[in-house]
């Protein structure tokens, strides 16, 4: 076979080059540390941990990100081979000798006979003489090619910072203290007028609110980060030391609401959450990117009614990040729609953190393999963990009711929030145990979904050899 080229060589592209040479298909990979570094990067070695030595919780039964673990052990992941074989302790954690872990890839992709490392920048989209080729250049793309995809893709599509607003799971919205309504009941594309859902505030509460806002610690950027503040994107507690009233004109304004449970009385304020994936599951927290301590974040979040005992999808956050919306471009194996051939894989697609890259990087890679030999790749179920990581990649992402044409597309970890429901009556009452709710209820609906996501993505891959 000709060769695929995959340009980059962190978590994703190395991933993906293993992947492919495994299927017998040759693969050129194109790395420019050794001849160009990053601000981030300190070795020339592939899949460098540029932070964390981390791959967060290993627990394949109740976890989301320990069964993306599990299924990428079950499809040969040469970055999950690196890391059991260089796991130091960390309670349930898997975290590893990021040294060693990096040794190990790199002495795995270079020994391998079908694939060729070359030590370069790549200043422009693939030449169309690389008729299969995947871009996997990280957050912190060099300037050249991330320019050459904002000329492809569109300046609006492609981001570098990402300005995130916490993500709520929603059945941990107390909907007796919150209610559904657009503002001023608008019906948008596709909406129903009752779209968001709202979190009413008093003076009082409101007060209490900002306080510890203003109170509460915040994250640095790095100094290469810059400090990428423009207006429509302010963190809130920037917003909030602007002036009290601030977020009450801003992201919290009451108007055009009426509470549902007491319509006689006029909020002082409201925060309003957007639905944030198709299977409703997920709700953002509309406006509320902000640079917090993800410790700070929970304790000021859970002052607002409604939200006492909300779990987060994800934390807010602002960072320099590199990535393409996704789900308007590329299609479900990853390709970009305008041209044929050319994947993106890693979090340069909009997903975050280094397993999750990782796992993107090997089905682009496998997907790539497939093309070149003449088969059509086939898409994991949506009920594993893969197949609901590329769904939020790739679409799955309502279109916002008061922004037409806009998504809500925001890059994040793996989570429970992602796969699609248990079917109704699948969770039983376990023996002996008489009151089943509570987190005895939410712990047995993450087992039931792990399990399921393994046992789906033990046929894909018996499927995808047969
Ligand atoms: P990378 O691992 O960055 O790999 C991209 C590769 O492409 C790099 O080797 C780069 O040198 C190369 N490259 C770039 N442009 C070109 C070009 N034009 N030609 C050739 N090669 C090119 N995630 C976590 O899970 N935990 C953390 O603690 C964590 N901390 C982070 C801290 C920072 C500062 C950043 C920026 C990100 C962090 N992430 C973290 C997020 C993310 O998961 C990692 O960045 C992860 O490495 C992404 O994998 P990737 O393969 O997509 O990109």
């Amino acid at each position: 076979y000709p060769p695929i080229h995959v340009i980059g060589g962190g978590l994703a592209g190395s991933e993906a080059a293993w992947q492919i040479a495994q299927s017998g298909v040759p693969v050129i990979l194109h790395e420019m540390r050794g001849v160009r570094g990053t601000d981030a990067h300190k070795s020339d070695g592939l899949a460098e941990l540029v932070c964390s030595n981390s791959f967060r919780s290993d627990d394949a039964t109740s976890n989301a990100v320990g069964v993306l673990h599990a299924e990428m052990r079950l499809a040969g992941s040469l970055i999950m081979r690196a890391a059991d074989s260089n796991q130091v302790p960390a309670g349930g954690a898997l975290a590893v000798d990021r040294e060693g872990f990096s040794n190990a890839v790199t002495t795995a992709v270079e020994a391998h006979p079908l694939i060729t490392v070359v030590r370069e920048e790549i200043t422009g989209l693939p030449p169309t003489e690389w008729d299969l080729a995947i871009i996997a250049t990280g957050p912190l793309t060099a300037p050249g090619l991330a320019e050459a995809i904002r000329q492809e893709t569109g300046a609006d599509a492609l981001a570098f910072f990402d300005a995130i607003a916490p993500i709520v799971y929603a059945d941990t919205i107390d909907m007796d203290v919150c209610w559904h309504q657009s503002r001023y009941d608008k019906v948008g594309p596709g909406g129903t007028g009752k779209d968001y859902i709202n979190c009413p505030m008093t003076e009082e509460q409101y007060n209490a609110f900002v306080d510890q806002l203003l109170a509460s610690d915040t994250t640095g950027f790095k100094e290469w980060e810059g400090t990428p503040y423009f207006d429509g994107c302010l963190p809130i507690e920037v917003m909030a030391e602007r002036g009290r009233e601030t977020l009450r004109h801003g992201p919290m304004k009451p108007m055009g609401l009426t509470n549902a449970h007491n319509p006689t009385v006029k909020p002082y304020a409201v925060v309003q959450l957007r639905q944030d994936n198709a299977l409703g599951t997920l709700y953002n927290m509309v406006g509320f990117q902000t640079k917090l301590k993800y410790g700070a974040q929970t304790e000021v979040f859970r002052l607002i009614p409604g939200l006492e005992k909300a779990e987060f999808a994800r934390l807010g956050g602002l960072h320099r990040n590199t990535y393409i919306n996704s789900p308007i471009l590329l299609d479900h194996s990853l390709t970009l729609k305008s041209r044929p051939g050319l994947r993106f894989a890693g979090q340069i697609t909009g997903c975050e953190g280094y397993v999750e890259s990782a796992s993107i990087g090997l089905l682009a890679g496998r997907f790539a393999a497939a093309e070149r030999k003449g088969e059509k790749p086939t898409l994991p179920p949506a009920t594993t963990a893969f197949g609901a990581l590329l769904n939020h990649i790739t679409g799955g992402h309502i279109v916002s009711e008061d922004e037409p044409g806009k998504r809500s597309f925001q890059p994040m970890n793996v989570n429970f929030g992602l796969f699609p429901p248990l079917e109704p009556g699948a969770l039983t009452r376990p023996e002996g145990v008489k009151r089943f709710r509570g987190k005895d209820k939410a712990l047995a609906k993450k087992q039931a979904i792990a399990a399921r996501a393994l046992g789906d993505c033990e046929v894909w891959l018996a499927n995808e050899k047969s």
